[in-house]
């Protein structure tokens, strides 16, 4: 006799809508839609989140009905290594992810200086085509979805919890996520509040407050926006240099919103949200690591709440600019310390022999 069956037991991955994209709250209105307990939707989120089921079948204390119907309408969006790479100290591994559509994007975890870092990307490639950046050159194909960009910190937790029992890590938990991988998270921005939101859920992979990094090349607008949303997110607006000449030299983004339009967003940000930004800044030899180069961020950030993260630069094959050498950075540092009271920190170059910069590994293997 021919049973008739609800659900079908296949439907092409790609038809199906990711559970990532799901806030808990949009969960529990699932459930509740399809005639569930919304108790149902708290077991999910422990699965998803807590227990990193890679799939509804791996779930036993949702009733059977219950993950035919998730497996009928919706997915576990994990994504796939395509490649891994470890840096040669061990502290910085990398990990190039496939997307459903055969698109691939980088995620890094990162472990040092006591902290446990995701490093995630918000775009395929990237619009914005600063110069030094290998996303850049690459140019720009797709946002990423909000599912795609919790897949990533979820992936990272599944290696931290792999790498759990060994000896040399000592934090097994994703504790800070910055948005400083391929693409401009500004340039995505719905889908990218919308990925903090579920990353902050205190049932979910619940990252502290204030442990979210938005990274931007100055996106005027959403600069605007983040300030009057007042996301507890912070901001690091990239900087590279202090003359609207020189820095829409490196990043054409500044010839859209100059710099004295973006260094009027972030005084509103500051004074709007009460908050700090970190500027970034890639040292290049040169052209932007002199002490007149320092002295020149230094007065231009005067007044502001600030810190300053100093990037040698990682060369990439479009870009023939060399990283800054020898003692610079830390004369940089001194300049900004000493003149203009100004912290600053100079990010460790570690991870560089496996193409730790933004948009290389993908670039490599392309
Ligand atoms: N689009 C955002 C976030 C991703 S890039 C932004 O530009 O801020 C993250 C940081 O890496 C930025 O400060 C960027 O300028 C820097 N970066 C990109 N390529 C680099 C390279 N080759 N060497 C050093 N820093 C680089
Ligand atoms: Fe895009 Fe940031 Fe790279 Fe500039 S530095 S091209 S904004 S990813």
């Amino acid at each position: 006799m021919l049973r008739l069956v609800a659900y079908p037991s296949r439907v092409p991955a790609e038809t199906l809508k990711d559970i990532y994209e799901f806030t808990r709250e949009e969960a529990r209105q699932w459930m509740v839609r399809h005639d569930f307990s919304p108790v149902h939707a708290a077991r999910l989120w422990n699965y998803l989140y807590l227990e990193l089921a890679e799939n509804f079948d791996a779930m036993p204390e949702l009733p059977a009905r219950v993950r035919a119907a998730l497996n009928a309408e919706l997915r576990v969006g994990v994504l796939s290594t395509a490649v891994e790479t470890d840096s040669s100290d061990g502290f910085t591994r990398k990990y190039l992810l496939e997307l459903t559509d055969g698109e691939r994007i980088e995620t890094v975890l990162m472990r040092f200086t006591g902290r446990v870092t995701a490093c995630i990307s918000s775009q395929v490639g990237c619009a914005m085509g600063c110069v030094f950046c290998a996303t850049g050159q690459m140019g720009y194909t797709r946002h990423l979805t909000t599912g795609e960009i919790v897949a990533q910190a979820v992936h990272i937790s599944r290696v931290l919890h792999q790498l759990g029992g060994t000896a040399d890590t000592g934090h097994h938990r994703l504790r800070n996520v910055v948005f400083m991988g391929m693409g401009e998270p500004l340039h995505n921005y719905d889908a990218v509040i919308k990925a903090t939101e579920i990353l902050r859920d205190p049932n979910g992979l619940a990252l502290g407050a204030e442990r979210i990094t938005v990274s931007t090349v100055g996106v005027v607008p959403g600069i605007l926006r983040l300030a009057r949303e007042n996301h507890p997110v912070h901001l690091a607006v990239s900087l590279h240099a202090a003359t609207q000449a020189e820095r829409a030299a490196l990043v054409p983004a500044a010839k859209k919103w100059t710099l004295d339009e973006l260094m009027a967003a972030c005084r509103t940000y500051s004074e709007t949200t009460g908050r700090r930004i970190f500027y970034e800044w890639t040292l290049i030899e040169g052209q932007n690591d002199t002490p007149e180069h320092a002295r020149a961020v230094g007065r231009l950030l005067t007044g502001l709440p600030a810190q300053v993260n100093l990037i040698p630069l990682n060369p990439t094959s479009g870009y023939d600019g060399a990283p800054t050498r020898g003692e610079a950075a830390k004369r940089f540092q001194k300049i900004l310390a000493d003149e203009f009271s100004l912290p600053s920190t100079v990010r460790q170059r570690r991870g560089i022999d496996i193409a730790a910069g933004c948009g290389q590994l993908a670039a490599e293997s392309a």
